[in-house]
Protein backbone atom coordinates (compact mmCIF):
# COMPACT_ATOMS: atom_id res chain seq x y z
CA UNK A 1 0.00 0.00 0.00
CA UNK A 2 1.32 3.42 -0.84
CA UNK A 3 0.38 6.91 0.58
CA UNK A 4 2.06 9.75 2.48
CA UNK A 5 1.18 8.96 5.68
CA UNK A 6 4.57 9.87 6.69
CA UNK A 7 5.92 11.70 4.24
CA UNK A 8 8.74 14.02 5.96
CA UNK A 9 9.06 11.72 8.73
CA UNK A 10 12.14 9.22 9.40
CA UNK A 11 12.41 6.01 10.34
CA UNK A 12 15.63 4.00 11.56
CA UNK A 13 15.25 -0.02 11.43
CA UNK A 14 18.00 -1.79 12.69
CA UNK A 15 19.09 -4.82 11.14
CA UNK A 16 17.45 -3.92 7.81
CA UNK A 17 19.40 -5.47 5.05
CA UNK A 18 17.83 -8.68 5.70
CA UNK A 19 14.55 -9.98 5.92
CA UNK A 20 11.53 -8.52 8.08
CA UNK A 21 13.63 -5.59 8.57
CA UNK A 22 13.70 -5.05 4.68
CA UNK A 23 10.18 -5.50 4.33
CA UNK A 24 9.42 -3.09 7.42
CA UNK A 25 11.70 -0.66 6.21
CA UNK A 26 9.99 -0.40 2.82
CA UNK A 27 6.51 -0.55 3.89
CA UNK A 28 7.62 3.01 5.79
CA UNK A 29 9.19 4.11 2.53
CA UNK A 30 5.73 3.32 0.60
CA UNK A 31 4.27 6.14 3.13
CA UNK A 32 6.89 8.61 2.65
CA UNK A 33 9.78 8.39 5.37
CA UNK A 34 13.19 8.43 4.92
CA UNK A 35 15.11 5.11 5.65
CA UNK A 36 17.96 4.94 8.12
CA UNK A 37 19.12 1.42 6.89
CA UNK A 38 21.05 -0.28 9.26
CA UNK A 39 22.84 -3.85 9.62
CA UNK A 40 25.28 -6.29 7.80
CA UNK A 41 25.88 -7.27 4.65
CA UNK A 42 27.92 -6.36 1.17
CA UNK A 43 28.50 -3.24 0.67
CA UNK A 44 27.02 -2.84 -3.29
CA UNK A 45 23.98 -4.84 -2.62
CA UNK A 46 23.07 -2.86 0.47
CA UNK A 47 23.38 0.30 -1.94
CA UNK A 48 21.57 -1.60 -4.20
CA UNK A 49 18.67 -1.98 -1.94
CA UNK A 50 18.80 1.39 -0.51
CA UNK A 51 18.69 2.45 -4.49
CA UNK A 52 15.25 0.18 -4.81
CA UNK A 53 14.08 1.90 -2.13
CA UNK A 54 14.47 5.74 -3.42
CA UNK A 55 13.23 4.59 -6.80
CA UNK A 56 9.98 3.18 -5.70
CA UNK A 57 9.12 5.54 -3.59
CA UNK A 58 10.93 9.02 -4.11
CA UNK A 59 11.63 9.02 -0.49
CA UNK A 60 15.83 9.53 0.89
CA UNK A 61 17.82 6.56 2.36
CA UNK A 62 20.70 6.38 4.17
CA UNK A 63 22.91 3.58 5.84
CA UNK A 64 24.93 3.26 8.95
CA UNK A 65 26.70 -0.12 9.66
CA UNK A 66 26.73 -0.24 13.10
CA UNK A 67 27.37 -3.21 15.09
CA UNK A 68 24.26 -3.81 17.43
CA UNK A 69 26.49 -5.26 20.23
CA UNK A 70 28.20 -2.44 20.10
CA UNK A 71 26.48 0.75 22.42
CA UNK A 72 29.60 3.23 21.01
CA UNK A 73 28.62 1.81 17.36
CA UNK A 74 24.99 2.52 18.32
CA UNK A 75 25.76 5.75 19.98
CA UNK A 76 27.31 6.75 16.67
CA UNK A 77 24.79 5.48 14.42
CA UNK A 78 21.75 7.83 16.72
CA UNK A 79 24.22 10.91 16.30
CA UNK A 80 24.44 10.26 12.14
CA UNK A 81 21.10 9.97 11.74
CA UNK A 82 20.19 13.07 14.07
CA UNK A 83 22.85 14.86 11.94
CA UNK A 84 21.52 13.48 8.34
CA UNK A 85 17.51 13.61 8.86
CA UNK A 86 17.23 16.29 12.51
CA UNK A 87 15.97 12.88 14.28
CA UNK A 88 14.43 9.51 14.20
CA UNK A 89 10.59 9.67 14.23
CA UNK A 90 10.27 6.10 13.95
CA UNK A 91 12.38 3.62 15.77
CA UNK A 92 12.27 0.07 14.83
CA UNK A 93 14.42 -2.12 16.77
CA UNK A 94 14.49 -5.72 14.88
CA UNK A 95 18.23 -6.64 14.42
CA UNK A 96 18.81 -10.27 15.94
CA UNK A 97 20.49 -13.71 15.62
CA UNK A 98 20.00 -17.10 16.74
CA UNK A 99 21.72 -19.82 18.27
CA UNK A 100 20.35 -23.23 19.08
CA UNK A 101 21.26 -25.65 21.68
CA UNK A 102 21.02 -27.16 24.84
CA UNK A 103 21.69 -25.28 28.14
CA UNK A 104 25.00 -27.03 29.10
CA UNK A 105 26.31 -27.25 25.38
CA UNK A 106 25.11 -23.03 24.81
CA UNK A 107 28.54 -21.03 23.42
CA UNK A 108 28.90 -18.60 26.20
CA UNK A 109 29.93 -15.72 23.34
CA UNK A 110 26.90 -17.04 22.15
CA UNK A 111 24.49 -16.69 24.65
CA UNK A 112 26.35 -12.72 25.34
CA UNK A 113 25.93 -11.47 21.82
CA UNK A 114 21.98 -12.98 21.68
CA UNK A 115 21.85 -10.83 24.61
CA UNK A 116 23.73 -7.98 23.18
CA UNK A 117 21.88 -8.00 19.66
CA UNK A 118 18.27 -9.31 20.50
CA UNK A 119 18.14 -7.14 23.75
CA UNK A 120 20.68 -4.45 24.94
CA UNK A 121 20.70 -2.95 21.46
CA UNK A 122 17.24 -1.86 22.17
CA UNK A 123 17.97 -0.62 25.00
CA UNK A 124 20.52 1.72 23.83
CA UNK A 125 18.54 2.72 20.49
CA UNK A 126 15.75 4.15 22.97
CA UNK A 127 17.71 6.06 25.47
CA UNK A 128 18.98 8.10 22.60
CA UNK A 129 15.92 8.49 20.46
CA UNK A 130 13.88 9.24 23.47
CA UNK A 131 14.74 13.19 24.09
CA UNK A 132 14.40 14.35 20.84
CA UNK A 133 10.83 12.04 20.38
CA UNK A 134 9.53 13.88 23.75
CA UNK A 135 10.24 17.34 22.85
CA UNK A 136 8.70 17.15 19.47
CA UNK A 137 5.83 15.59 21.41
CA UNK A 138 5.72 12.22 18.49
CA UNK A 139 7.48 8.90 18.24
CA UNK A 140 6.93 5.65 17.59
CA UNK A 141 9.12 2.89 18.96
CA UNK A 142 8.45 -0.89 17.70
CA UNK A 143 10.00 -3.33 18.64
CA UNK A 144 10.45 -6.41 17.00
CA UNK A 145 10.13 -9.60 19.69
CA UNK A 146 9.25 -12.82 18.97
CA UNK A 147 6.50 -15.68 19.96
CA UNK A 148 9.89 -16.75 21.86
CA UNK A 149 8.82 -13.28 24.15
CA UNK A 150 5.75 -15.00 24.82
CA UNK A 151 5.94 -19.14 25.04
CA UNK A 152 9.48 -20.99 25.21
CA UNK A 153 10.85 -23.60 23.59
CA UNK A 154 13.54 -25.72 24.13
CA UNK A 155 17.28 -25.10 22.68
CA UNK A 156 16.58 -21.43 22.57
CA UNK A 157 17.55 -20.38 26.05
CA UNK A 158 19.48 -16.84 24.94
CA UNK A 159 16.51 -15.70 22.15
CA UNK A 160 13.62 -16.72 24.78
CA UNK A 161 15.37 -15.08 27.35
CA UNK A 162 15.95 -11.54 24.98
CA UNK A 163 12.79 -11.79 23.77
CA UNK A 164 11.19 -12.27 27.13
CA UNK A 165 13.09 -9.25 28.17
CA UNK A 166 12.63 -6.83 25.37
CA UNK A 167 8.35 -7.83 26.02
CA UNK A 168 8.97 -6.24 29.58
CA UNK A 169 11.21 -3.08 28.23
CA UNK A 170 8.51 -2.50 25.91
CA UNK A 171 5.74 -1.95 28.41
CA UNK A 172 8.21 0.47 30.75
CA UNK A 173 8.99 2.33 27.58
CA UNK A 174 5.40 2.48 27.27
CA UNK A 175 4.60 3.24 30.65
CA UNK A 176 7.41 5.95 31.20
CA UNK A 177 5.76 7.79 27.61
CA UNK A 178 2.49 7.10 28.40
CA UNK A 179 1.35 10.39 29.01
CA UNK A 180 3.46 11.88 25.69
CA UNK A 181 2.94 11.17 21.89
CA UNK A 182 5.16 9.16 21.86
CA UNK A 183 4.33 5.22 21.67
CA UNK A 184 6.13 1.78 22.21
CA UNK A 185 5.12 -1.76 21.26
CA UNK A 186 6.09 -4.88 20.38
CA UNK A 187 5.62 -7.21 17.51
CA UNK A 188 5.81 -11.30 18.17
CA UNK A 189 6.31 -13.02 14.86
CA UNK A 190 5.83 -16.71 14.08
CA UNK A 191 7.50 -18.60 11.48
CA UNK A 192 8.92 -15.79 8.91
CA UNK A 193 10.89 -17.26 5.94
CA UNK A 194 14.05 -15.75 6.06
CA UNK A 195 17.64 -16.30 5.98
CA UNK A 196 17.74 -16.53 10.34
CA UNK A 197 14.89 -19.38 9.95
CA UNK A 198 16.13 -20.88 6.49
CA UNK A 199 19.35 -21.87 8.89
CA UNK A 200 17.49 -24.21 10.84
CA UNK A 201 15.34 -25.22 7.96
CA UNK A 202 18.85 -26.53 6.22
CA UNK A 203 19.85 -28.02 9.59
CA UNK A 204 16.83 -29.86 10.30
CA UNK A 205 16.69 -31.57 6.46
CA UNK A 206 20.39 -32.43 7.21
CA UNK A 207 19.71 -33.97 10.73
CA UNK A 208 16.40 -35.88 9.42
CA UNK A 209 17.64 -36.46 5.59
CA UNK A 210 14.92 -34.91 4.22
CA UNK A 211 14.57 -32.15 1.65
CA UNK A 212 14.36 -28.66 1.96
CA UNK A 213 10.33 -28.33 1.73
CA UNK A 214 9.90 -31.20 3.86
CA UNK A 215 11.68 -29.43 6.65
CA UNK A 216 9.98 -26.56 5.74
CA UNK A 217 6.59 -28.16 6.56
CA UNK A 218 7.76 -30.56 9.81
CA UNK A 219 9.14 -27.15 11.28
CA UNK A 220 6.12 -25.14 10.47
CA UNK A 221 3.34 -27.99 11.76
CA UNK A 222 4.98 -28.87 15.01
CA UNK A 223 4.48 -25.32 16.10
CA UNK A 224 2.45 -22.78 14.03
CA UNK A 225 -1.04 -24.12 13.24
CA UNK A 226 -1.46 -22.32 9.71
CA UNK A 227 1.00 -24.19 8.55
CA UNK A 228 2.09 -21.04 6.45
CA UNK A 229 4.89 -18.88 6.66
CA UNK A 230 4.04 -14.97 7.86
CA UNK A 231 5.49 -12.69 5.53
CA UNK A 232 7.75 -9.80 5.89
CA UNK A 233 5.20 -7.63 4.03
CA UNK A 234 2.06 -8.38 6.26
CA UNK A 235 4.38 -7.59 9.46
CA UNK A 236 5.22 -4.05 7.82
CA UNK A 237 1.20 -3.45 7.96
CA UNK A 238 1.24 -4.27 11.45
CA UNK A 239 4.20 -2.45 11.99
CA UNK A 240 2.50 0.18 9.95
CA UNK A 241 -0.78 0.25 11.66
CA UNK A 242 1.01 0.22 15.25
CA UNK A 243 2.72 4.09 13.95
CA UNK A 244 -0.57 5.55 12.50
CA UNK A 245 -3.08 8.14 14.86
CA UNK A 246 -5.27 5.13 14.89
CA UNK A 247 -3.06 3.62 17.34
CA UNK A 248 -2.53 6.46 19.36
CA UNK A 249 -3.53 4.34 22.59
CA UNK A 250 -2.46 1.45 21.78
CA UNK A 251 1.07 1.13 24.45
CA UNK A 252 2.97 -1.42 25.40
CA UNK A 253 1.32 -4.67 23.69
CA UNK A 254 2.85 -7.97 22.45
CA UNK A 255 1.28 -8.21 19.57
CA UNK A 256 1.60 -11.88 17.96
CA UNK A 257 1.20 -12.54 14.18
CA UNK A 258 2.05 -15.89 14.49
CA UNK A 259 -0.59 -18.67 12.47
CA UNK A 260 -1.88 -19.42 16.03
CA UNK A 261 1.27 -20.24 17.26
CA UNK A 262 0.23 -18.73 20.51
CA UNK A 263 -3.39 -19.82 20.88
CA UNK A 264 -2.89 -23.41 21.69
P1 LIG B 1 17.64 -11.94 9.13
O1 LIG B 1 18.81 -12.79 9.49
O2 LIG B 1 17.03 -12.05 7.78
O3 LIG B 1 17.97 -10.40 9.39
C1 LIG B 1 18.65 -9.98 10.52
C2 LIG B 1 19.16 -8.58 10.29
O4 LIG B 1 19.90 -8.18 11.44
C3 LIG B 1 20.14 -8.49 9.10
O5 LIG B 1 19.98 -7.25 8.46
C4 LIG B 1 21.50 -8.57 9.77
O6 LIG B 1 22.54 -7.97 9.02
C5 LIG B 1 21.20 -7.78 11.03
N1 LIG B 1 22.14 -8.03 12.10
C6 LIG B 1 22.52 -9.21 12.65
N2 LIG B 1 23.45 -9.00 13.59
C7 LIG B 1 23.66 -7.66 13.65
C8 LIG B 1 24.49 -6.81 14.43
N3 LIG B 1 25.33 -7.31 15.34
N4 LIG B 1 24.45 -5.49 14.20
C9 LIG B 1 23.64 -4.96 13.25
N5 LIG B 1 22.81 -5.72 12.50
C10 LIG B 1 22.84 -7.04 12.69
O7 LIG B 1 16.57 -12.26 10.28
P2 LIG B 1 15.01 -11.94 10.41
O8 LIG B 1 14.32 -13.25 10.48
O9 LIG B 1 14.57 -10.92 9.44
O10 LIG B 1 14.99 -11.36 11.89
C11 LIG B 1 14.70 -10.01 12.19
C12 LIG B 1 14.12 -9.94 13.60
O11 LIG B 1 12.89 -10.66 13.65
C13 LIG B 1 15.02 -10.57 14.67
O12 LIG B 1 14.97 -9.79 15.84
C14 LIG B 1 14.37 -11.92 14.91
O13 LIG B 1 14.64 -12.40 16.19
C15 LIG B 1 12.92 -11.56 14.72
N6 LIG B 1 12.06 -12.69 14.43
C16 LIG B 1 12.25 -13.47 13.33
C17 LIG B 1 11.39 -14.54 13.11
C18 LIG B 1 11.52 -15.42 11.91
O14 LIG B 1 10.83 -16.45 11.86
N7 LIG B 1 12.34 -15.11 10.94
C19 LIG B 1 10.37 -14.82 14.00
C20 LIG B 1 10.22 -14.01 15.12
C21 LIG B 1 11.06 -12.94 15.32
Amino acid sequence: MQGNMHKGKTALVTGSTSGIGLGIARTFAAQGANIVFNGFGDSKEIEALQAKVRDDFGVQTAYHNADMSKPAEIEAMMKFAAERFGGVDILVNNAGIQHVANIEDFPVEKWDAIIAINLSSAFHTTRLALPAMKARNWGRIINIASVHGLVGSAQKSAYVAAKHGIVGFTKVTALETAHTGVTCNAICPGWVLTPLVQKQVDARAAQQHISNDEAKKSLLMEKQPSGEFVTPEQLGELALFLSSDAASQVRGVAWNMDGGWVAQ
